[in-house]
């Protein structure tokens, strides 16, 4: 199924976090879709299926990866081994990334060109990248030395600004615009978040988004032990437009034409 023309679909891939007991999470993975472009933005554990569930995964235009955190990227192992061995010559996927991105994974497979064979890695840049159609403004945010956070858009429409995973809400305030939707990570549910984790919980999530109006809050990569509706419930405690926790399988379509996203899946 295409996208709409005029705007940007997402599907969640993946929305957990590092470690759960609930069977079929897969780790953070966001795919985007606008006319013939397509982006994903991480792939954690478990993604990859998914993925080629949704588009065969050598048409993908770009990889960004928020961090380096292997629940961020860990199944770029399977989608190179995809890439490397079910075609013939070999594809390749251009991958945007931190530094040091190859260099994991080239050690994790003891293999030095492993993942060059099939992905090309660039360093990911403040300021704006474009994929085809679209558009993604990188962000630095506070979590590891090097992290970032990204809004997607497609023309002047509204867009998806994602958190990746942040330590400091202020730090997603310059990306986000009023009548985005802002996916948010709330690692720490309702909270508090301890001193030494660079993560957010509701009540920080609620109160950037009182201050930056999007049109819609998605809530992600929640920890286990955290109770969903506290979480979303929190939110709503400081900010009046819609919250939603999301779940693999769930689609969004932003419209283009400045109204906030709306979901069109399960
Ligand atoms: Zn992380
Ligand atoms: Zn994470």
């Amino acid at each position: 199924m295409g996208a709409d023309r005029s705007g940007l679909q997402l599907d969640v891939l993946g929305a957990g976090p590092a470690y759960t007991d609930r069977p079929g999470s897969a780790g953070a993975a966001y795919l985007l879709r606008s006319a013939g472009t397509a982006i994903v933005l991480d792939l954690g554990q478990g993604a990859f299926p998914r993925l080629a569930a949704a588009l065969e995964p050598s048409s993908v235009d770009g990889i960004f990866v928020s961090h380096l955190h292997p629940d961020h990227f860990i199944d770029l192992v399977a989608l190179r081994h995809y890439l490397r061995w079910q075609f013939q010559p070999p594809r390749h996927v251009r991958v945007v990334a931190p530094d040091g991105l190859a260099h994991r994974l080239d050690a994790l497979h003891d293999e030095p060109g492993f993942t060059s064979a099939s992905l090309d890695v660039e360093a990911v840049v403040e300021g704006t990248t474009t994929v085809g159609g679209i558009t993604v403004e990188a962000a630095r945010v506070t979590h590891t030395r090097d992290s970032h956070a990204f809004r997607v858009s497609v023309g002047d429409g509204p867009g998806l600004v994602y958190s990746g995973d942040c330590g400091h809400a202020g730090d997603l305030e310059p990306l986000i615009r009023a009548g985005d939707a802002l996916l948010s990570e709330v690692s720490f549910g309702p909270g508090p978040v301890p001193r030494d984790a660079a993560h957010l919980d509701g009540p920080a999530v609620g109160e950037l988004a009182a201050r930056t109006h999007p049109g819609r809050v998605l809530l992600t990569h929640l920890q286990m032990g955290f109770d969903p509706a506290a979480t979303v419930a929190s939110v709503r405690r400081v900010y009046d437009g819609p919250v939603d926790l999301v779940e693999p399988g769930d689609r969004f379509t932003i419209d283009g034409i400045g109204a906030a996203l709306t979901p069109t899946g399960t």
